[in-house]
């Protein structure tokens, strides 16, 4: 799509915002039926992309994408009539008589950019929670994941009219030209650096944004901690999708004193869960594409791999790699790794620990594996983190009960469950003043009495 044909969508999503079609609660309920049908009827397909684009197993594809998007679909579904009721509040006594009221109301055409890693699940689940507040949007999906793309064009061109949801893909062209419009909110999920852009070509419109980035999430393994165990919850978390996770455990910080004995836990788990030889298992994704294949290879350090650092150039798979003795200005530290590569570096203290994470960005996630009731309280009130586990890792995001979201350089604002629906809707402050009554004591000319009156309500 040119410019002008975006911009054209863009003006013909707003007129039909503007019809109050998308204000029915039921409008909105029956959206995301047409939607859930839709992603169950096309499951094969969907899961075929996936494969296509990551390498993703089935079971991976349903998991982590395809259920996780129906989830959501159910939960809203459930909730929308609930949500989008005013809410009565409290009064102050000096604007007797009156009913205050907060309504919640969609902000109008919103634009969706998501990345590749989850390409289905990141572009469905922001949908579903903006047109459950009653939006309608554009979604663009990343260019480095094409079948999923088309997979998602194909969905919303069944289920709707491009006046209410539409795809755009493309690359750069597509993007630079979508940032030129104005759209009432923006939900981008992605890098930091593509994040400023986001947020500069917002500013511009004052559009506000929510911003889903990534960053280099810790996994703290204390003296107190079930090895066997978060060795293999760590296992699961970093290589899951090949280690291309936002919310991946990055690297590990562990008690000098444990350090030999969860590396050798580790490599139980990565011999158990992907096999002798993990770049012949098929159910092992891959790295996306040459650029990062190659990004992911120039971090492994082979002096300091304890386990794999063999790749396959012909297949983009990398395998499971631990390195150890890594120190934080090492190349493996400096940037997210999103890749299938565990740097582990060691503490002498929980404080040194708590220290030095909050001398770094603020990461998307935190894990603290620790059976020590103050160590968690600490390191969860201490340490600046969007979310986390204790004694798991990557499973908090996997709810439409609690929101997601970053903290400082790893984004702002969230979404899933109400805090999606509130992350797409505006909430609307209004007192219904009733006419039987009018006290005197705001009005000119300002008597004593009505000084008086005033110093008595407002105190
Ligand atoms: P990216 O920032 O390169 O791309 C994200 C989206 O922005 C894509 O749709 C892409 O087409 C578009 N884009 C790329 N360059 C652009 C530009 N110059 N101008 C405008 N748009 C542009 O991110 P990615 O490589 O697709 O994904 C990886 C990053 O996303 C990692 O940092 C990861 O941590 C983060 N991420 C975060 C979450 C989360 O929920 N917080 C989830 C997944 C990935």
């Amino acid at each position: 799509m040119n410019e002008n044909e975006i911009r054209l969508l863009v003006e013909k999503q707003r007129d039909y915002f503007r019809t109050g079609a998308t204000l029915n609660a039921s409008f909105r309920i029956n959206a995301l039926k047409r939607l859930r049908d839709c992603i169950q009827k096309n499951e094969v397909e969907i899961t075929d992309a996936l494969r296509k684009d990551l390498g993703k197993s089935a079971h991976e594809s349903y998991m982590c994408e395809i259920g996780m998007t129906l989830s959501e679909i159910t939960y809203m579904i459930r909730h929308i009539r609930s949500f989008s009721r005013e809410r009565r509040v409290r009064t102050p006594l000096a604007q007797f008589h009156s009913r205050s009221f907060v309504k919640p109301s969609p902000y109008g055409v919103v634009l969706i950019m998501s990345p590749w890693n989850y390409p289905f699940m990141l572009s469905l689940e922001p949908l579903v929670d903006a047109l459950a507040a009653g939006n309608t949007a554009i979604i663009k999906p990343s260019a480095y994941s094409p079948a999923t793309s088309a997979v998602i064009s194909k969905i919303i061109e069944e289920c709707f009219i491009e006046e209410h949801v539409a795809t755009v893909t493309g690359g750069r062209s597509e993007n630079t030209a979508l940032l030129n419009q104005h759209f009432d909110y923006i939900f981008f999920t992605g890098s930091q650096s593509v994040g400023k852009i986001v947020m500069e070509k917002a500013a511009s419109h004052l559009t506000p944004v929510t911003l889903e980035l990534g960053g280099k999430s810790p996994c703290i393994v204390d003296e107190t901690a079930n090895l066997k165990l978060a060795a293999k919850r760590i296992v699961f978390g970093k290589y899951l999708n090949c280690g291309q996770t936002c919310v991946a455990p990055d690297y590990i910080y562990c008690d000098s004193r444990v350090r030999d004995e969860l590396v050798e836990e580790i490599k139980k788990q990565i011999r158990r869960q992907y096999g002798k030889q993990p770049l012949k298992n098929k159910k092992y994704g891959k790295i996306i594409n040459e650029k990062h294949f190659d990004r992911i290879n120039g971090l492994i350090d082979q002096a300091k791999v304890v386990c794999g650092g063999n790749s396959d150039a012909d297949t983009y798979k990398i395998e499971p790699t631990v390195m150890t003795d890594v120190t934080f200005q090492d190349a493996v530290m400096q940037e997210e790794i999103f890749g299938p590569v565990m740097p582990i570096l060691t503490y002498d203290s929980i404080d040194e620990a708590i220290v030095k994470i909050n001398s770094m960005a603020h990461p998307l996630a935190l894990y603290l594996f620790s059976s020590s009731k103050e160590n968690q309280e600490k390191v969860t009130s201490r340490c600046g983190f969007g979310g986390g586990c204790i004694n798991d890792t990557i499973i908090h995001l996997a709810t439409s009960e609690m929101c997601f979201g970053g903290f400082g350089e790893s984004g702002m604002g969230s979404y899933h469950g109400k805090e999606g629906f509130r992350t797409f809707s505006h909430y609307k402050s209004i007192v219904d003043k009733k006419t039987w009554l009018d006290l005197p004591m705001r009005y000119q000319p300002y008597r004593k009495i009505n000084d008086k009156l005033i110093r008595f309500f407002m105190k």
